[in-house]
């Protein structure tokens, strides 16, 4: 369903990936581990089309996409929930949601797909009218997941959608992510913590100044002992 070869990302003059080589199929759950500033955000950004790449490709269902802007890949079917979140605060939580459905060739089914986001996260149903700045962190990184939802995406970008989370919230998220994952959509996760990484995804990347450096599945990368020695009990 994607496949990056040797892309290189630059911000202003510095260089973020070189050359970063990845893949990730049809229904899986692959996540992107590594220290920060590794280019693990840099990679989701360039593939979502808001950081042009220098050099390299990126193929998302057979198509070259390398370049294109983020309101063309939205409709081509990848949607990303920033770090951060980054909603609009001062908008209702059901504005939020339908932003995320904006373009017009998007615009079908949005009632269904808002109900749909309403049952996987009931308490968003109860705070619809209710600005999106008033809610906890979990409930607005659930209208952050809900507004990428909205677009109907095939792959899902997420980048570090646990980070400032409550302990208890974040189950709920990662119940919502396997529902989500289950229905077909192919996830791309940025997590700092490896084990939670794991709980969730199937295989993963460890990048390193912006290329990989070790990929497998969860099993292999947990067992490697350059990995446990680098990057276990730093969480
Ligand atoms: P983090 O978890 O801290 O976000 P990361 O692995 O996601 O880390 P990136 O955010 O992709 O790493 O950053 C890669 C490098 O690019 C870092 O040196 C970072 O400072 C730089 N960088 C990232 N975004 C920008 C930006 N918008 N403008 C300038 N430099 C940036």
């Amino acid at each position: 369903m994607l496949d990056i070869k040797d892309l290189v990302v630059e911000h202003g003059n510095m260089r973020a990936l070189f050359g970063m080589t990845l893949n990730v199929r049809q229904g899986e759950r692959v996540a992107l581990l590594g220290a920060n500033g590794a280019g693990k955000s840099t990679t989701l950004g360039a593939i979502a089309g808001i950081y042009p790449p220098r050099s390299g490709s990126i193929r998302f269902k057979g198509t070259e996409i390398a370049g294109k802007p983020a309101a063309v890949n939205v409709v081509s079917g990848i949607a990303m929930v920033p770090e951060g979140r980054r909603l609009f605060t001062g908008m209702t939580v059901q504005e939020n949601l339908e932003l995320g459905a904006y373009a017009p060739s998007l615009r079908k089914g949005v009632q269904d797909r808002l109900e749909g986001i309403f049952d996987m996260f009931p308490i968003l149903k109860e705070k619809r009218h209710q600005l999106s700045g008033e809610l906890s962190g979990g409930q607005q990184q659930m209208v952050a997941i809900g507004r990428a939802l909205m677009s109907k995406p095939d792959l899902l970008l997420l980048d570090e959608p646990f980070l400032g989370i409550a302990p208890v919230v974040v189950h709920l998220v990662m119940d919502a992510l396997r529902k989500i994952a289950e229905g077909g959509v192919t996830v791309l996760l940025v997590e700092q913590n490896v084990h939670r990484a794991f709980e969730f995804a199937e295989r993963g990347y460890v990048i390193e100044h912006g290329h990989v450096i070790m990929q497998g599945s969860a099993h292999d990368i947990l067992d490697d002992p350059d990995f446990s020695a680098k990057f276990l009990g730093v969480d």
